[in-house]
């Protein structure tokens, strides 16, 4: 008896191992009502075929597997299951009584589960496997008074054997809805753990594969080595920045080096310096650095464990800095230009009065002076109107002032200065050649200034010439944009003086101002446009002036 009371034990507990296989292979909760189903339906089957007969009553297990595949399964399982035992145990009812107990079995069996199996699901462990025992125990009672009924109604005499018998089974009933709640739970709880591991170990992955990236892409060149001093990680850039050794230069050779052998010596100290004092914990501030031509910041910082704060390395940190510099040095230099700039303003405008009185009185010497001193007076005169000339140009592009502008069109501003270009050019012995394109449209110009624009340009080109040569003037209409072509065959424009060009004051000739071209320079900016310079020494210059169109100016 004792023997099939243990075949029923191991049978009532098949489904919670086949739970266990099935999970380890599965990793999924999906399909766990079908799997219930299935092994606790069998193992129902089983335990009901070899149930023990314990004094003419059957002493079966089956309400293991019914009560754990109903409480993890949930209603379908119940349902499936509630039909193989009503199939199974109609067959073995032959008394009234039975008949009696199995139909408030199962009616007392279904409505308990139904009313735990909710909140089943969601409560602890601890929970779980004290509802199940409460549930199984409740179970017992109603199946230690069906048997005692039998027991009266049958007439057979108690013995000390059938009461061990019945507490046995009570026990192992009890003892194995237990286990199985505490082995599901077990694997569900591994399961979730696994589940939890793999997550994070992909998180770690992620961030770890985010960090290689922003090392690998960061203009910052990056240097780390672990506590040994030795190479864990760097960046191409770090290679290009600091003097490393030409030997180590790879990821092969660098990777695991110790680093003070990996930088040339003396050029490069500062950096093994650094890094010795990062690994003894001392955090560096921005050090300048110069590699060649290029300026660098160097930064280490000193790698710790956030949890006892222990050192694990040290990174060293070089930022290229040479472009920022060049921008400083350019930044500061414009602001003293334009500050002597404007006190040149200021100072120039207030000459061109007492300029004015001089010119006035020198007119009234003039007329007044006798016929062989009139030369004098007609070179002073004229470099007074120069001298005038110059503070003008230089007050125009200091001043930067706004403009009224006016829909004009570009071809009636050149047609009109053309005759007097002409006069220019015939004094030369140079021609002017003029092509202009059709349907130009009208844009908004300063008439005046544009003016000026044209024949600065212009004259520069004819200056460039010397005592023959053509200038040819041509315009194009591209839909965004219009250009103007003055292209002179003069002596060109060497690379160096091409650097200064529309520097203010910059000037090849005895007698110019060196004004002429910045001020075209603003002025062209004034209008939306810029000025680009083709040349070939000996060849000749090209100054295309382009205006674009409004809302679609290119870069
Ligand atoms: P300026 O004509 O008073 O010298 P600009 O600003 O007009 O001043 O011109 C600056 C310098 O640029 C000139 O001195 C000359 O060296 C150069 N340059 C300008 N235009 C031409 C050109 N078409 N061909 C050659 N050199 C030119
Ligand atoms: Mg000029």
């Amino acid at each position: 008896m004792l023997k099939e009371l243990l075949l029923q034990f191991i049978l009532s507990l098949l489904p919670v191992f086949a739970f266990q296989l099935w999970h380890d292979k599965e990793q999924s909760w999906k399909g766990m009502s079908v799997f219930m189903g299935i092994f606790c339906g069998a193992s129902m089957v089983f335990c009901m075929i070899t149930a023990p007969n314990v004094f003419g009553y059957e002493v079966g297990f089956y309400i293991i597997p019914y009560l754990i595949g109903s409480l993890y399964g949930g209603v379908p399982t119940l349902t499936a299951l509630s039909f193989i035992y009503i199939g199974m145990r109609i067959p073995m009812l032959d008394s009234v009584w039975e008949f009696v107990s199995f139909i408030l079995f199962i009616v007392g069996f279904v409505s308990l589960i139904m009313l735990s199996v909710r909140s089943f699901d969601r409560a602890s462990v601890v929970r779980k496997k004290r509802k199940a025992i409460i549930l199984m125990s409740v179970m017992m009672l109603y199946f230690i008074i069906t048997i005692t009924g039998y027991v009266s109604i049958s007439e057979v005499s108690w013995s000390v054997m059938m009461t061990v018998l019945l507490v046995l089974a009570v026990a192992a009933t009890l003892s194995a809805t237990w286990l199985s709640i505490f082995m599901i739970e077990n694997v569900k709880e591994k399961q979730l753990l696994h589940m939890e591991v793999k997550r994070l170990s992909a998180n770690y992955r992620d961030e770890v594969e985010k960090l290689q990236q922003f090392i690998d892409e960061t203009s910052f060149g990056v240097i780390v080595i672990d506590r040994e001093g030795r190479i864990t990680n760097f960046n191409r850039m770090a290679t290009q920045l600091l003097c490393l050794r030409p030997e180590y230069t790879g990821a092969k050779q660098l990777l695991g080096a110790p680093f003070p052998v990996i930088f040339q010596s003396g050029q490069c100290d500062a950096c093994v310096k650094m890094l010795y004092q990062a690994l003894n914990g001392n955090k560096s501030s921005l050090v300048p650095f110069v590699n060649g031509d290029k300026k660098l910041l160097l930064s280490t910082i000193s790698l710790r464990t956030s949890l006892n704060g222990q050192n694990t390395g040290a990174a060293l940190i070089a930022q290229d800095v040479t472009e920022l510099r060049q921008l400083q040095d350019e930044v500061g230099r414009m602001e003293r230009l334009s500050l002597v700039g404007q006190m040149a303003a200021s100072i120039t405008h207030e000459i061109r009065n007492p300029m004015a009185v001089i010119r006035g009185f020198v007119q009234l010497i003039q007329e007044r002076s006798p016929k062989n001193q009139q030369e004098y007076f007609r070179i002073i005169m004229e470099e007074l109107d120069r001298a005038n000339m110059i503070i003008s140009d230089f007050l125009s592009l200091a001043q930067n002032r706004s403009l009224t502008m006016e829909p004009s069109s570009l071809h009636d501003i050149i047609n009109e200065l053309i005759p007097l270009l002409n006069a220019d050019a015939n004094m030369r012995g140079q021609t002017i050649e003029v092509s202009l394109c059709k349907d130009l449209p009208m844009i908004m110009l300063n008439d005046r200034e544009i003016k000026q624009l044209f024949l600065n340009i212009s004259r520069n080109g004819m200056e460039a010439m010397g005592d023959k040569g053509s200038l040819r003037i041509s315009t194009s209409y591209y839909g965004s944009k219009i250009e103007l072509r003055i292209a002179d065959q003069g002596v060109g424009i060497s690379p160096d003086q091409m650097k200064h060009l529309f520097e203010p004051f910059f000037s090849t000739k005895t007698q110019g101002t060196g004004l002429g071209l910045p001020l075209c320079l603003s002025i062209a900016e004034r209008h939306n446009g810029r000025i680009d310079v083709e040349s070939k020494e000996g060849e000749g210059t090209a100054f295309i002036v382009t205006f674009f169109l409004p809302e679609e100016r290119a870069s």
